[in-house]
């Protein structure tokens, strides 16, 4: 083991406490860097908690994805409902019945999946190895709208969502029965396909044009560049 390894590990209990002191007196931004310092005196065999992290993330984009979807399956389908009371001789009234038939299906079907994609991240959390990797991790996601940075709305509103107007539909929980969960748009989003004009037909986040999952794309076709705007964005949360 090279030196600054050894330094490292047994300065480690006397650094982490001076991150908590830091935290505690406001400085979060110098308590993130202090981290950041030991990560690169860390012995990289033991850093490999970085693809952990991303598998994580990628869990909270599907559940951002279909958390979505939910709320706008209901809309469609209680858009239906109306014009079935409104207009019950309709000729159309099969077709809606069977298409708000549909509607239900897959919504029933979904409680089940954001339930599992919830209970997945708990688990990828709990058996995520401690050290200063999830340190960071942990330090950042903890913070009440990191998800709200300067770069991730602008990649939100590159995307056509709604961080590129004055709705707000991101700082808001996107379903009342959800109210802890917050996230910036997808296609499945009401409000941005009232102004797109028309439906993104699609029922599975990995061909939504609208999230940008590097796990998707791979790790190895992002530019170098963007692959620290988007570490920092979900990891680190320094600039
Ligand atoms: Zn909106
Ligand atoms: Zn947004
Ligand atoms: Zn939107």
């Amino acid at each position: 083991m090279q030196f600054k390894f050894k330094l490292a590990k047994i300065l480690q209990p006397l650094l982490e406490r001076l991150e908590g002191k830091l935290e505690r007196r406001g400085n979060w931004r110098q308590a993130q860097i202090l981290r950041l310092i030991q990560l690169n005196c860390e012995d990289p065999a033991e850093s490999d908690i970085m693809l952990l992290a991303l598998e994580y993330i990628r869990i909270g984009i599907k559940l951002r994805f279909y958390i979505q979807r939910e709320v706008y399956l209901q809309a469609k389908h209680d858009i239906l409902y109306e014009q079935l009371h409104v207009d019950p001789s309709s000729g159309n009234v099969s077709t809606w019945v069977t298409e708000m038939e549909t509607y239900r299906e897959e919504r029933r079907s979904l409680l089940e999946t954001i339930w599992n994609l919830e209970r997945e991240m708990q688990r990828r959390m709990i058996t995520m190895p401690d050290g200063i990797l999830k340190r960071i991790f942990c330090a950042h996601q903890r913070r009440d709208n990191w998800y709200l940075s300067a770069w991730l709305r602008a990649e939100c509103a590159k995307s056509g969502g709604c961080c590129g107007r004055k709705c707000g539909c991101c700082k808001k929980p996107r379903n009342n029965k959800r109210p802890d969960h917050r996230s910036h748009c997808t296609s499945a989003c009401l409000c941005c396909e009232e102004v797109r004009g028309y439906t993104i037909n699609i029922d599975n986040y990995e061909n939504d044009p609208m999230i940008t999952d590097i796990g998707v794309i791979g790790v190895d076709k992002i530019s170098e560049s963007y692959g620290t705007d988007w570490a920092n964005a979900y990891i680190l949360g320094i600039w």
